[in-house]
Order: C-alpha cells, then structure tokens, then sequence
C-alpha cells in the first residue's frame, strides 16, 4: 500500500513582473490561478500586500502578490516550476526584475518579521534577503538585478496585524490593452452611493474622479474594495461593463489600512522612509512655486526641525495646512523625500490630525488714555503718539484682538484621488458597526476557487 504523502501549508510570494509598458504582478497571480485553481487548496484569499510607498523603483503601487496553499512537496514543487517558466524575462528599460519564493510556512517564523516590518517601512537591502533565503533554505528563482524578492520574501512572511481588505479585479481581454476603459461612469456613481461605506473609494465626488479604473496600460480593467469579499462579487455586477471581461480575482490586501504606519517600530528620519509624529508648528507656512504649501515644524520629542509638504494636486488638503500658525499641535505622518532642503528633511504629508489650534490674534494700534482716538505707531519698539493730541506713549502696547480659525482640531486626509492604496480613507472609520463580527477577524480557513476566482461566465 503506498504511503500517503505529507502535506504542508505553503507560501509563494511574487513581485516586480509588471512594467509601465505593460502587465501587472497581480495579473501574473491571475494567470497561474487559472492554471491551478482546482489543483490546490488555498487557506486564505490570494494575497495583494502593498509595501513602503515612496520606494523610488516601484513601477505604481508597490504591489507585491502571494498565495497560502496547502500540498504535498511534489504538487508544491510543480506549481513552482509552473511560476519560474512564467515569470517574464528581465529588462533594464522597463526596471523589470522579477521574483518568486517558495516557502513552507513552518519555516517562516518571526525571523521574517523584521524584513517585512521594513519593507513596508523603509528600505530593504537585497542581501539581507538573499542572506535570509540561504538560511531558511528556500526555494526561489529571480530574474536581472533579483530585487524582486524583496518583495515576494515580504508576502510569504506577512502577518496580518488584525486590520485588512479585499479587493476584487476585473482583468481585460488582451486585444484592449492600452484604449479607454469602457466602463460606465453613471453605474460606479451608483455604486459608490448605494455601497459607500461598506465598499469604499470608488468615486470621488469631489473631483469628479472615478477611482476603480487605472490609467495605463495594464491589463487592470477595474478594482473595487471592501472588507467584505462576498458583498465586492455581488457589487461588480450592478456595474455597466461595456468591454470584454478575461475573468477576475479577489485578493485579500492591507490596502486602506494604514498598515505602513502601524509597522513602524522605530520612527527614524530617513530617506525613502515612512515616518509619522507629534510635532509644533514653528513658522508661518509657504506657497512654494507649482502651488504646493511647506511648513517647518518642530518634533515634540527630540526637538528636531524637519518640512512638511502638501503638494498643489492635493487641493483642500494642502489649503488647510496653510492656514496652520506656530505652535499649532500636529501628528503628521508620510514619506520622507530623498533629498534635503535647507539641511533638513522633507516628509510628504498623506495624513495630518491637527490635535490643539493656539488662539490667533490680529495687532490693532491702542486708543489714546485721553481723547479715544486711535493712537499711531512711532516706528518699531518705538511707541505710539496721538495726533489729535500730540502726546507720546513709549511704552503703550498693541491691542490684540482674537480672530476666528480658519482650520479645526481633526483628521485631515488628501483627496481620495491623491490618496495611498495603504491610507485608511474616511469612510473606513465608520464600517465596523456595518459588518458582522466574522468578517472583522482575521481567520484562516480554507478559500474556494469559486470564492476568489471569477470566470468570465461570470458576467455572461
Ligand atoms: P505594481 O503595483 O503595478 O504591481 P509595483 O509598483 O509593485 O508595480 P514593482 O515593479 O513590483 O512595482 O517594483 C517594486 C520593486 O521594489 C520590487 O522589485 C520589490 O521587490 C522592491 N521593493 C518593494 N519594497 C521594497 C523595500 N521596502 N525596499 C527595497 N525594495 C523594495
């Protein structure tokens, strides 16, 4: 009788398979789903997780993608080999270098935790992670420069800190790659008033921006978000598609959850780094050429100076940080630009909480002790001198009359169309009372294909 052979739970993390001129790593993901979707069983929904934001080579979004399944070592193996015969060739113009990892979960461990910890916080060095792949032995294979298994060592050893959500792809048929999405905008206005909160950042009102169609060239036809994954199925079909759909797939993800600041363990000033704080106001903010507002500011903890910047595209966003004034009390938080100002670092604001507004005041000349008439100023430091009655007054003091804010102590956030794939955006501050008590929990069980994938039969 033969022995049954053991089966494991897997991880397989991929990146950097997507270019400006084409693809999209989630794609890839799509792709070998198609293939084996009824071959493995998954124990969670396949994986979008979003890394540091202000990585300088990210191709959009700094996505990376993985799969959680559960095999024997020769089915394990199998699908690998599948992946590495996919995985495209790398290419120095499009910054293209892809890779994958295999890995069983027990292995992982907590030892991962601090690459991916960076990963979404600062900067990862390749050989920290190749130095990690030789020690736990894993199986990888890496095209070009091989950076793409920072990002795919990052999804296998992710661990979700409570809060995710879901996203649900449509892919498109390939004769329409690069032409106008043909999607509806009245059905996503709909969409967004009939399932907002619960499905979130589909249309912005506020500019009149639909969110869930990208704009290049890749194979995305649109992205619709939720926490809850069954509600994103029923919800795409209530859109107007007016193209062919390929099929779809629905990716559990850290986006909107301000996961990039709940993992930063140290908050260091560093370029390319995420970095949030309590800060003071210590000038008046400046209008910079292009429109974009900059602001000195003061840490409370180590007294150190740094600029925060709102950029002209970020409209309302940025007109509320010009009208802060010194000693208004902050929490700023963003990414660090890669170049100083002035000696001192530069944090690209994506997220501001005004916690306490000082009063304000406006200087008005004294009256004259005497006649009541309005005194005049003698220069600087110099007093003031009445002219109806000729007298001086050296040491009499402007007047200071309180004068209303313009801002309020809040959460400010830039507009959704200027808004992070990790950002929490607004409307998730309101779902919890909205969604039963199981979709809240992070729970692994196992997933259907028929719950993530979707086949074009779908639609028809
Ligand atoms: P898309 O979102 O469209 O799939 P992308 O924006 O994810 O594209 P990639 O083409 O995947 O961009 O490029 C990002 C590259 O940066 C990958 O090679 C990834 O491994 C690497 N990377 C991701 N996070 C970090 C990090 N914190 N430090 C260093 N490298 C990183």
């Amino acid at each position: 009788m033969a022995v049954p052979k053991m089966v494991y739970e897997w991880r397989l993390g991929i990146d950097d398979t997507d270019s400006l001129e084409g693809g999209c790593t989630t794609h890839f993901m799509f792709n070998i789903l198609k293939e084996f979707k009824h071959k493995i069983k998954l124990v969670e929904y396949p994986l979008l997780i979003r890394l540091n934001p202000n990585i300088p080579w990210k191709t959009r979004g700094n996505g990376a993608v993985g799969i959680r399944f559960l095999a024997n070592e020769e089915q394990a193996i199998n699908i690998f080999e599948y992946v590495k015969e996919m995985l495209p060739p790398p290419s120095k113009k499009l910054k293209r270098n892809s890779g994958a990892i295999l890995a069983k979960a027990e292995v992982l461990k907590k030892e991962i935790d601090s690459i991916v910890r960076k990963a979404l916080t600062s900067v990862v060095g390749l050989n920290e992670v190749l130095k990690m792949i030789q020690k736990k032995e894993l199986l990888y294979h890496a095209k070009g420069n091989k950076r793409g298994l920072i990002g795919a060592l990052s999804v296998c050893g992710y661990e979700f800190l409570g809060d995710f959500t879901y996203e649900l792809l449509l892919y498109r048929s390939p004769e329409n790659y690069g032409t106008k999405r043909s999607v509806s905008l009245e059905s996503i206005k709909k969409l967004e008033k009939r399932f907002s909160p619960q499905i979130f950042s589909s249309y912005d009102f506020e500019t009149n921006t639909p969110l869930i169609l990208p704009r290049g060239k890749d194979p995305v036809l649109l992205g619709i978000r939720s926490k809850n994954a069954e509600l994103l199925k029923k919800a795409v079909k209530t859109l107007d598609i007016l193209e062919p759909v390929e099929g779809g797939l629905i990716f559990k993800t850290n986006q909107a959850t301000d996961d990039h600041f709940k993992r930063l363990s140290k908050k260091e000033l560093g370029f390319n780094n995420v970095f949030y704080s309590t800060v003071k106001v210590s000038k008046k903010p400046e209008r910079m050429i292009g429109g974009h507002v900059r602001v000195l500011v003061k840490d409370i903890k180590n007294e150190e100076d740094f600029w925060v910047v709102a950029y002209e595209p970020s409209k309302r966003f940025r007109d509320i940080v010009s009208k802060l004034i010194p000693e208004d009390l902050l929490w700023v938080g963003g990414g660090i630009r890669d170049e100083m100002f002035e000696n001192r670092y530069t944090l690209n604001l994506e997220r501001l909480i005004i916690l306490r507004t000082v009063n304000e005041y406006k200087k008005i000349n004294p009256d004259c002790p005497i006649c009541g008439k309005k005194l005049t100023s003698k220069g600087k430091n110099q007093g003031f001198k009445c002219k109806k009655c000729g007298k001086s007054y050296p040491d009499a003091k402007p007047k200071l009359i309180p004068i209303k804010r313009q801002v309020m102590p809040g959460l400010y956030l830039p507009p959704l169309t200027a808004q992070r794939h990790l950002t929490k955006p607004l409307e998730r501050f309101c779902e919890y009372n909205e969604i039963k008590n199981s979709d809240l929990r992070h729970e692994k069980k196992e997933v259907l294909s028929q719950d993530f994938f979707i086949d074009k039969s779908y639609f028809y």
